[in-house]
């Protein structure tokens, strides 16, 4: 398990969170889904995440910028489903 803390700016296009609104700090996390896939996905601050279905999948993983972004993407496409 890989994670990166991320802290963006008030004006991103970042869907806030359904919880606690936060939509600026985040912790990206990485870990191995299976033996040649990471799944790469955003949690809020409270602790609020995307299903398992709904993360980002890559084969080397990593919290890299690419990923981050990718993430971030992913959350956005779940909380708006939420919200
Ligand atoms: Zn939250």
């Amino acid at each position: 398990m890989t994670t990166r803390h991320v802290q963006f700016k008030s004006d991103a296009k970042i869907v806030p969170c359904p919880k606690c609104g936060n939509k600026t700090h985040f912790t990206i996390h990485s870990d191995y889904c299976a033996e040649d896939c990471c799944e790469v996905w955003a949690v809020c601050k409270c602790g609020h995440h995307a299903d398992s279905d709904e993360r980002f999948e890559d084969v080397m993983g990593g919290v890299h910028d690419d990923n981050v972004i990718a993430a971030i993407s992913c959350w956005n496409e779940s909380m708006a489903q939420e919200a």
